[in-house]
């Protein structure tokens, strides 16, 4: 197994807006895997897009697009976390429990506090990693090198000229 598998975890707005976060994060703690990173973030459509590409054709696609921006609730933020340790992802999938809330088991973060809204969107609180290949994809999208506290993947140096904001 390796020691330092790293998944992405998203609270989803639906999360948010419940107030779950300290409640998921609880139960994440039983995993006993280490926090490399977290941050709230406004989720921009090209982000969603980008997240959800390989399920582009399937017929719930905008519906699931419209839910990670925030467009159901109130909380237009997702929190982002990276777990880093060994079995991360299988032990984050296992907490998380299945895609569909009501056929999760019912001690899953998902079967706890998921539901199904009248316009059939599942509202299923985590966004978890399936496997390596999509978590380095996922963390790599999500977050920049420097935003987790030990490296990961290989990084390289650039030169730019990026205009930013500072605190004046
Ligand atoms: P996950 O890895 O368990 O999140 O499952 P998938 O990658 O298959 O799906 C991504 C997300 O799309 C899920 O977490 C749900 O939010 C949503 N989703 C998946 N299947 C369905 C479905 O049959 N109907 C609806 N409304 N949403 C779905």
């Amino acid at each position: 197994m390796k020691e330092k598998e790293a998944t992405l975890v998203l609270i989803k707005p639906d999360g948010l807006a419940k107030s779950l976060t300290g409640n998921v994060l609880t139960r994440l703690s039983e995993a006993k895997l280490e926090i490399a990173a977290s941050k709230c973030l406004r989720v921009s459509r090209q982000l969603a897009e980008e997240h959800y590409k390989a399920l582009r054709d399937k017929p719930f696609y905008n519906e699931l697009i419209d839910y990670i921006m925030g467009k159901y609730h109130d909380r237009k933020k997702v929190m982002a976390l990276v777990y880093v340790g060994p079995g991360a992802i299988l032990r984050v999938r296992e907490l998380s429990g299945a895609t569909n809330p009501e056929e999760a088991d019912p001690t899953t973060i998902r079967g706890q506090y998921g539901r199904i809204t009248t316009k059939g969107v599942y509202e299923n609180v985590v966004h978890a990693s399936a496997n390596a290949q999509d978590a380095e994809r996922e963390i790599k999208l999500w977050f920049e090198p420097g935003e987790i506290i030990f490296p990961l993947y290989p990084t390289q140096p650039i030169e730019t000229t990026v205009k930013k904001r500072i605190w004046s």
